[in-house]
């Protein structure tokens, strides 16, 4: 019993790790939290780096789920204001067998004028690394309207980048903007400016995926396909005439519904055209709706049964 036991929960283990890596895994690191800032705001009532690298990390991570969730499952180094020492960030992806890591930050420089977005890679010699960091300040550039200053490798940075230095898988560390430039700063304390860098990083994103994954998105107002009608429908017809009546006459008006005018040709009846109101599958439906139409113009109309064609 033990040895069965134990061989199941192996199976089962075994299956479950199976279902884990159908999903393409990214990690979002969110930078700094907790008891480190980041950069801290230049004007007074706005926020320091590390909360507004928190808002559209986790903004990101929404679009990613809303329109990739079903290829993607996104993994957050922090998802509330706590820190995080840079290994523990690295060791989350690497862990996790993630196959992409992407950090956000926020920006300074000694001159206020400068501003714009940068990307940093790891190793610029990484193909995989470039190539997403291109897709996301293409974006940037194009899509969000921004000063795209492009792909960095700058050896100022190495602490920061020591996220990207450890990683085993891809990763590339977004720049979103400049806390010094005051236009800048504005723009990312804007919950509208959170939102469009957070599309173009997931558009740069979804973009890459596409080429590498061959991946579809969902689009934003896919519903779920509709279930076609097999089986019987209940239709109420409301008239039948020998001659065409025009849909636009006031009675059908009242019925607030729209009607199906059915031409009827190979039959012996002298009416030709029949008008109907309604497709329920279930006839109770059809009952109710039957008993509304009665008290209109049209009390004597009844419920016709019209088998569907089975697929
Ligand atoms: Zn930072």
């Amino acid at each position: 019993m033990k040895v069965f036991l134990a061989l199941f929960f192996l199976f089962a283990t075994i299956v479950l790790n199976a279902q884990e890596t159908n999903k393409i895994k990214v990690v979002i690191d969110a930078g700094h939290g907790g008891s480190d800032p980041g950069n801290l705001n230049m004007t007074k009532g706005f926020k320091v780096e590390k909360d507004l690298n928190l808002l559209i990390a986790n903004k990101l991570g929404n679009y990613i789920t809303q329109y990739l969730g079903h290829k993607v499952e996104v993994i957050y180094t922090r998802t509330t204001d706590v820190f995080i020492e840079l290994k523990d960030r690295v060791n989350i992806g690497n862990k996790a067998n993630a196959n992409y890591f992407i950090s956000i930050h926020c920006n300074s420089a000694k001159n206020p004028l400068v501003f714009g977005t940068e990307t940093h890679v790891h190793d610029i010699n990484s193909k995989i690394s470039r190539e997403l960091g291109l897709e996301i300040e293409k974006q940037f550039k194009t899509r969000a309207g921004r000063n795209s200053r492009g792909l960095k490798l700058r050896p100022d940075r190495i602490r920061n980048l020591m996220v990207l230095k450890d990683s085993k898988m891809p990763a590339v560390l977004v720049e979103t903007g400049f806390m010094t430039n005051k236009a800048e700063e504005a723009y990312l304390n804007s919950d509208r400016g959170q939102d469009l860098i957070a599309s173009a990083v997931f558009r740069g994103f979804r973009d890459y995926l596409k080429k590498k994954h061959n991946i579809e998105m969902r689009k934003p107002g896919d519903k779920k396909p509709v279930k076609k009608v097999e089986g019987p429908v209940w239709k109420i017809q409301i008239m039948a005439s020998t001659g065409p009546v025009s849909l636009d006459n006031p009675d059908f008006k009242k019925l607030n519904e729209p009607i199906e005018e059915a031409k009827i040709t190979n039959s012996t009846s002298t009416f030709n055209y029949k008008y109907y109101v309604g497709a329920y599958e279930d006839k109770r439906d059809a009952k109710k709706a039957l008993k509304e139409i009665k008290n209109t113009k049209f009390s004597d109309a009844y419920i016709v049964k019209f088998e569907t064609i089975k697929k």
